[in-house]
């Protein structure tokens, strides 16, 4: 049986372990919460009191950290992941963390003998909770091949986005375009009301027309056309808008390496860094649409 370690099981890793479980392999788990490592244990999870303990006896090592420095730490720490797990162990970064330092812990892992993907996911808490994520993966064609029955039980989707850095890629232009996407779906029905349109008749030409896109036929940013969406239920997240900053930051980060020129992006980065200023960073980032008016 293949035995993995996962290690961070906050609000993702904790129900993605759990999916694990369910599909039959002996999972370790580490966290530095104890309330994160007794509710992996009520799910049937192995909990160890470090990392080193964790990856120990493990086939495969899954991270699932808040951020790059915290993931460098983990891997390549004096206690780490690289110190103590055992040749030839797989390593899984799911992490939203940046491209640099995705490819830089890669290296390292190449360095000391062993095979990583980066592999962020789309599909919130839900998703997890579900085992629908969707992986963006990068690494080689050999790492792929052998982390993808590993991610299976918790993915609705895996793509092999290229070499390593490249899922961390993808997810960052991913998360910009939804970014822009939804602040101009909020201008269009902000201009659209200011003008005496309504909603649902913007919404059905708009839906069937050349705006079409997820933020308005998935995620609709106001309330009564999608009643799935946020928006109906005062703008409660979803994905809050603290999470979508997250990210947007990353791609500033990108942008800034690379030279990039992308306006757009940047605007959306600036617009939602000024809701999180405002208080409203626990707002799904939907509700930008009041952001725009002045309202929050
Ligand atoms: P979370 O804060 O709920 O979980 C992170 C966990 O890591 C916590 O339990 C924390 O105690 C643990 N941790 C921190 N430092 C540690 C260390 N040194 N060793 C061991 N454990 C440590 O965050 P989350 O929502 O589960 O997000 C995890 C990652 O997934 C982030 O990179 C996030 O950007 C990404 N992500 C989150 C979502 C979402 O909707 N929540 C969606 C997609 C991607």
């Amino acid at each position: 049986m293949t035995t993995i370690a996962f290690i961070g099981l906050g609000n993702m890793g904790l129900p993605m372990s759990q999916n694990l479980l369910k599909a039959g392999f002996a999972v370790r788990g580490f966290d530095l919460s104890d309330s994160a490592r007794a509710a992996f244990a009520g799910a049937g999870g192995q909990p160890f009191t470090s990392v080193a303990e964790a990856v120990a006896d493990a086939d495969a090592v899954i991270t699932m950290l808040p951020n790059g420095a915290i993931v460098k730490d983990v891997y390549e720490g004096a206690d780490g992941v690289f110190a103590n797990a055992k040749a030839g162990a797989l390593m899984i970064d799911s992490s939203t963390i940046d491209v640099a330092t995705a490819r830089e812990v890669c290296s390292a892992a190449v360095g000391k003998g062993f095979e990583m993907v980066d592999a962020p996911v789309s599909g919130g808490v839900g998703g997890a909770a579900a085992g629908t994520l969707a992986f963006m993966v990068g690494g080689t064609e050999a790492a792929f091949a052998r982390a993808e029955p590993i991610l299976q039980p918790m993915a609705g989707k895996i793509v092999h986005c290229g070499a390593s850095g490249n899922g961390q890629a993808a997810k960052v232009c991913n998360n910009m375009l939804l970014a822009i996407s939804m602040i101009g779906v909020s201008e269009a029905f902000n201009l659209g009301r200011a003008l005496g349109l309504d909603d649902q008749v913007f919404f059905d030409v708009a839906a069937n027309a050349s705006g079409q896109c997820w933020s308005l036929t998935t995620y609709c940013p106001v309330p009564g056309p999608v009643p799935a969406s946020p928006a109906n239920r005062d703008y409660k997240p979803g994905f809050a808008t603290a999470l979508m900053l997250k990210d947007l930051k990353l791609a500033m980060q990108a942008v800034a390496d690379t030279g990039a020129n992308t306006p757009m992006g940047t605007r959306a980065a600036e617009i939602y860094t000024a809701m999180d200023g405002n208080g409203h960073g626990g707002v799904d980032f939907s509700g930008v649409i009041k952001h725009l008016t002045g309202e929050i």
